[in-house]
C-alpha cells in the first residue's frame, strides 16, 4: 500500500516518519521549499524568532520523533511553573493554576471566586449554547471574562461569543465526562497529564520538522504542490507539475480553502462545504527590550483599551536574547493584519511599553492571513464534509490544533494504515 500526503507540515511529516517505522510506504508532496508548514523559526541577528508556534509541550509521541531525529541535545524545556498573566484593568495578573494560586490571585475578586467553586453544580455542556454561555454558566460572569475569555480565546484568536461550544468545546467535553470541570482538572494535574513541559529547540521550533524531513528526503517532495485528486482505479491519482502520481490512500493536511479546492473532482460536496470555514487572521511583531521578567507571557483581557491580543516571553520560556512576540488581529480585530509593517511594529511596541515598562525595539513583523481555524459558526459546515473512502483530511480544522496533537493523530492514522495492511509496495507507480 502507498499512502500520499499532501503537505510537508508536522502533520504530514509525522505521519511519514511513523509509517516508515511500520513498513507502510508514503509519498508526501510539499507545495513549499522549506517543510514545517506553519512551523517556521529564523534568525536574525543570533536572535531565534518563531514565526508559528511559539512552543508546544512535551508528550510520549514527540518524544519518540524527538528521539528518532536526535534532538534531544538540542532540546529546550521550560519550567511548568513560570506564571502566565492576564492584563486587566491596567497591570499584569497572574493566572491561578493551583489551589494556592486561586486563592492568591487578584484576578478574581473573592466573590468571582466563590462563583467558580461552585462549578461542580452546574450543569453540563447544552449543544445549542456558545463557548462564552457555556463557561459564563459553569464559573460566572467574572471569571469568564477576567480568565477564560483571554486564555481560550487566546488559543484561537477568537471570540468564545462567537464559538458554537459544539465544535470549540469537544475536549472539554470529554473532560467534563467525569461530572465535573475543577474535579477533572485536579485529576489532571495530580496524573501529571496537564502542564506537560513546554519545548522547543535550540534553533526554534523549525528544528523538528526540519529533522523529520531530513529523515524522510527518499518520500518528500518540496516545491510540489498537488493540484488535483483524481479517482484511480480503486485508489487516487496526485496531479502535480512533474507528474501524475496513483497511490492507494490519501491524506490531506492543508488548510481548509486548499483541501477544498484538491476535493473538487473527487467530492464537489465536501469541497463546497471546506471553502466555508473561516481562519482567523493574525499579526505577530517580535520585539527586542531588556525587560527581564520570568513568565510564559500575558494575554490582554478584551475591554482593555490595547489592541495587542497578548505576548509570549520568548526571553524568559527559552532564554532567547530578549525576544518578545507580540500578536496582533484575530477576530476582534481582522482588518490590523492589513496595516503596514510600521504601523503594526508602532502599535505593538508601545503597547509593549505601556505594559512591560521597558522599552522595546521591532525586529520583524509577520503576518498570517488565514493563520487559526476560528471554530467560530461557519464550523458549521463540517456537517456535510465526508470525504470518500481512501481519503483524509489530517490537520488542525478537522481536530486538536496543537502540534502534540496533530502528531498524535499522525501516529494513529499510521498504525491504521499499517493494519489495513497490505503489502508495500516498492514505490509510488507513476501514472
Ligand atoms: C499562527 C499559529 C500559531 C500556533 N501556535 C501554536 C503553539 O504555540 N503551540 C502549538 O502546539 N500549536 C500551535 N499552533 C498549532 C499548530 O502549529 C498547527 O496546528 C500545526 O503546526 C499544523 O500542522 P499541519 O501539518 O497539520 O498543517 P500545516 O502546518 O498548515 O501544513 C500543511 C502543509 O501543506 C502544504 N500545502 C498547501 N497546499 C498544498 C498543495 N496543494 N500541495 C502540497 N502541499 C500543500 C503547506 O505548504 C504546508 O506546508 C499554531 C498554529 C498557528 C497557525
Amino acid at each position: 500500500m502507498t499512502v500520499g500526503i499532501v503537505g510537508a507540515g508536522i502533520t504530514g511529516l509525522a505521519l511519514s516518519e511513523f509509517c516508515r517505522e511500520r513498513g507502510v510506504d508514503t509519498v508526501t508532496f510539499e507545495a513549499s521549499s522549506e517543510p514545517g508548514g506553519v512551523i517556521r523559526s529564523t534568525s536574525v541577528d543570533g536572535r531565534v524568532l518563531e514565526h508559528g508556534p511559539q512552543r508546544t509541550r512535551m508528550t510520549d509521541e514527540l518524544a519518540t520523533l524527538i528521539d528518532a531525529c536526535d534532538l534531544r541535545d538540542d532540546l529546550r524545556t521550560a519550567d511548568t511553573d513560570l506564571p502566565l498573566y492576564v492584563y486587566a484593568d491596567g497591570r499584569l495578573r497572574q493566572v491561578p493554576f493551583s489551589m494556592e494560586g486561586f486563592f492568591r490571585t487578584d484576578l478574581l475578586s473573592a466573590t468571582g471566586k466563590l462563583r467558580m467553586l461552585a462549578e461542580p453544580l452546574t450543569d453540563g455542556a447544552r449543544d445549542d449554547e456558545t463557548a462564552a454561555d457555556y463557561f459564563t454558566r459553569k464559573f460566572g460572569a467574572e471569571a469568564y471574562h477576567n480568565m477564560i475569555a483571554p486564555l481560550f480565546g487566546g488559543i484561537y484568536g477568537s471570540d468564545p461569543a462567537e464559538m458554537p461550544g459544539e465544535y470549540a468545546l469537544r475536549t472539554v467535553r470529554r473532560m467534563e465526562r467525569s461530572g465535573s470541570l475543577v474535579r477533572a482538572a485536579v485529576r489532571r494535574r495530580l496524573e501529571g497529564k496537564e502542564r506537560e513541559s513546554p519545548i522547543s529547540f535550540a534553533d526554534g521550533m523549525a528544528q523538528l520538522p526540519q529533522a523529520l524531513y531530513e529523515r524522510n528526503t527518499d518520500q518528500v517532495h518540496l516545491e510540489t504542490p498537488v493540484e488535483g485528486v483524481a479517482t484511480a482505479g480503486t485508489g487516487y491519482r496526485l496531479d502535480t507539475a512533474d507528474g501524475s502520481h496513483v497511490v492507494d490512500k490519501v491524506v490531506v493536511t492543508a488548510r481548509a480553502d486548499v483541501s477544498a479546492s484538491l476535493l473538487d473532482d473527487v467530492d464537489p460536496e465536501s469541497a463546497r462545504a471546506l471553502r466555508q470555514l473561516y481562519y482567523n487572521p493574525l499579526a505577530y511583531v517580535h520585539l527586542a527590550s531588556d525587560a527581564d521578567p520570568a513568565g510564559f507571557g500575558y494575554q490582554v483581557r478584551h475591554n482593555e483599551s490595547l489592541r495587542t491580543l497578548g505576548v509570549t516571553w520568548n526571553a524568559s520560556l527559552f532564554d532567547r536574547d530578549g525576544v518578545y512576540t507580540c500578536f496582533l488581529g484575530g477576530m476582534q480585530a481582522p482588518g490590523l493584519v492589513d496595516r503596514d509593517d510600521d504601523e503594526l511594529g508602532r502599535i505593538a511596541r508601545e503597547e509593549f511599553e505601556t505594559v512591560m515598562g521597558a522599552s522595546g525595539e521591532v525586529l520583524n513583523v509577520t503576518r498570517h492571513p488565514r493563520g487559526m481555524p476560528a471554530y467560530d459558526g461557519s464550523w458549521t459546515a463540517m456537517e456535510a464534509v465526508d470525504p470518500p473512502e481512501g481519503i483524509t483530511l489530517a490537520t488542525n480544522y478537522t481536530g486538536r490544533m496543537g502540534v502534540p496533537a496533530r502528531v498524535r493523530e499522525a501516529k494513529r492514522l499510521a498504525e491504521r494504515f499499517a493494519d489495513d495492511g497490505a503489502t508495500p509496495t516498492a514505490a509510488v507507480a507513476e501514472a
